[in-house]
């Protein structure tokens, strides 16, 4: 089975019905993006830079980053890179001095993008590294934990000052460098078209975005079925982004979990999606589903699964797509 699906390396990500789907790959260190090169995954669609600065207790400088972003742009031979600002929050932050001290409730807190503009430095440091990597292939910048359209044009005031800044001390950068946010705070999904403007791009993170709308710590095992993505009100804001990213013209991706389970590929093909960013642990599996599926068919059968009115209701559509595919 292994020698069939490593066949799958080299085959496009196409369903039965003709069309391509991005898989992207979510990547968290050199050795991910070298497998996610080699099992033609159409490019990084989230490169987490939090192994940077969780390795020691001093934050990595502009060269440090620049040399990391580099190696994995180099490394893609051509295909877009993704690479979020720092997502860290106060449970993690606390080694690399960025953090407050005691935190009452990290999730909730100082964490990602609100961090990254609180600190000094912090994001133009990076943003620096980010765009001097640019100069050596394709290279998106993403937004993590944005709530609203502030923060968004915060950061893309901060990326056009540091790409002048650089162009002016005559270094080599992208002449584009396309802007995304993670959508992953209910109130960015549902603020969206507000914003959406100043987005390039978007991307799902699934695993906040089921925290968040359904007040469920993705860490907490103690809730047990609760903290799951097949509650209809997640698929009603999946579906909707996708439908104002379509209407706008903005490509957009889905990094969490959900997009690396090939059971849930059908569910993300009906909603519209036809972009996935995943670990490339569980790539090929999904490529073998996508090109297994009907898209029109799924796609049809849309409505009937945005009616479940809850978990059961969910699991029994994807069971019947699942009969119908294999
Ligand atoms: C997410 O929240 O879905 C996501 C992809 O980001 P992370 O898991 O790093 O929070
Ligand atoms: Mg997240």
């Amino acid at each position: 089975e292994q020698r069939q699906l490593n066949r799958l390396r080299r085959e496009p990500t196409r369903t039965l019905d003709g069309t391509d789907v991005k898989l992207w790959a979510n990547a968290e260190s050199r050795d991910d993006v070298t497998e996610a090169h080699a099992l033609g995954a159409a490019g990084v669609g989230l490169y987490r830079t939090e192994f940077l600065f969780l390795g020691s207790s001093e934050l990595p400088d502009e060269d440090t980053q620049f040399h990391a972003y580099r190696d994995a742009v180099l490394a893609m031979t051509g295909r877009t890179v993704t690479i979020r600002t720092l997502d860290l929050g106060a449970d993690k932050a606390d080694k690399t001095g960025l953090a407050l001290r005691d935190e009452p409730n990290p999730a909730l807190g100082l964490r990602g993008v609100r961090l990254s503009l609180a600190r000094d430095g912090l994001l133009r440091t990076q943003l620096r590294a980010i765009a001097r990597a640019s100069g050596y292939g394709p290279v998106r910048v993403l937004v993590p934990m944005v709530s609203g359209g502030e923060e968004m044009r915060a950061v893309r005031t901060a990326l056009d000052e540091v790409l002048r800044e650089l162009r002016a001390e005559g270094r080599e950068t992208a002449a584009q460098l396309p802007l995304g946010a993670m959508i992953e705070v209910p109130s960015a999904a549902l603020a969206l078209p507000s914003f959406i403007g100043i987005c390039d791009f978007l991307s799902v993170g699934t695993n906040d975005l089921v925290q968040y709308l359904l007040a469920a710590d993705r860490t907490n095992e103690a809730l047990g079925g609760l903290y799951s993505p097949l509650h209809p009100a997640v698929l009603r804001v999946l579906r909707d982004v996708v439908r104002i990213g379509q209407r706008r013209g903005r490509p957009v991706t889905v990094c969490g979990e959900i997009a690396a389970d090939p059971a849930f590929t059908p569910l993300l093909l009906a909603l519209g999606l036809t972009e996935l960013s995943l670990h490339p642990a569980t790539l090929l599996e999904v490529r073998r589903t996508i090109r297994a599926s009907d898209l029109e068919r799924l796609r049809a059968s849309a409505p009937a699964l945005l009616r479940a009115r809850n978990r059961a209701g969910i699991e029994a559509w994807l069971t019947a797509q699942a009969s119908r595919t294999h």
